[in-house]
């Protein structure tokens, strides 16, 4: 039922708290931006635990995320992490091949790792950055740098190479998730 609320306007039988038999009226679906707005609102004032648990299918942006970490184990992790949250994404092992999907242009965000071989987290970054602006990409990717250094200047570096947040691993669940809906907005 909850679900039918989100995605249609109710409308007459204002009174009633449900549709009865003796409900004369008619469902109008709203315009696709209206019910993700609906949706996100009705998130945003639930204070319900039903609602509050990851990875529930309609407090979700479907975002699909380019994944570039060479390490296997941060990678089991960080999938782990992006199926829990509710998230699609890809896997490339290391800069070059990140930046290689990266130009393929379907991905809404990037988690990189910093120490990669071929290519590191800093380098496809500068070069992100730079096919962005060769290209006429009006809105740069959002880039969140996941790295195990957690020095101010280390951090600094990530920021200077055009990324956009930063987070220290090991992370958990809900520290990932604040990032990615912080860069998205
Ligand atoms: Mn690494």
């Amino acid at each position: 039922m909850l679900s039918i609320r989100n995605e249609y306007k109710l409308i007459n039988n204002k009174n009633s708290k449900s549709p009865s038999s003796d409900y004369i009226g008619f469902l109008i679906p709203l315009h696709p931006y209206k019910q993700k707005r609906i949706q996100r609102n009705s998130l945003l004032f639930s204070k319900t635990p039903e609602n509050n648990k990851l990875n529930t299918e309609e407090n979700k942006q479907k975002l699909h995320i380019l994944l570039v970490e060479d390490n296997e184990l941060n990678q089991k992790f960080a999938i782990a992490v992006l199926k829990r949250l509710g998230y699609t994404f890809e896997l490339a092992e290391n800069g070059a091949i990140g930046l290689q999907k990266f130009t393929e242009g379907k991905f809404d965000l990037i988690l990189m790792d910093i120490q990669m071989p071929e290519m590191n987290g800093i380098e496809a970054t500068l070069a992100i950055r730079e096919y962005e602006k060769k290209n006429g990409i009006k809105k740069p990717i959002p880039i969140i740098a996941v790295t195990a250094f957690a020095m101010e200047h280390d951090k600094r570096n990530c920021l200077e190479a055009g990324m956009n947040e930063f987070l220290t691993k090991p992370y958990k669940p809900q520290e990932m998730e604040a990032k990615i809906e912080k860069v998205m907005k």
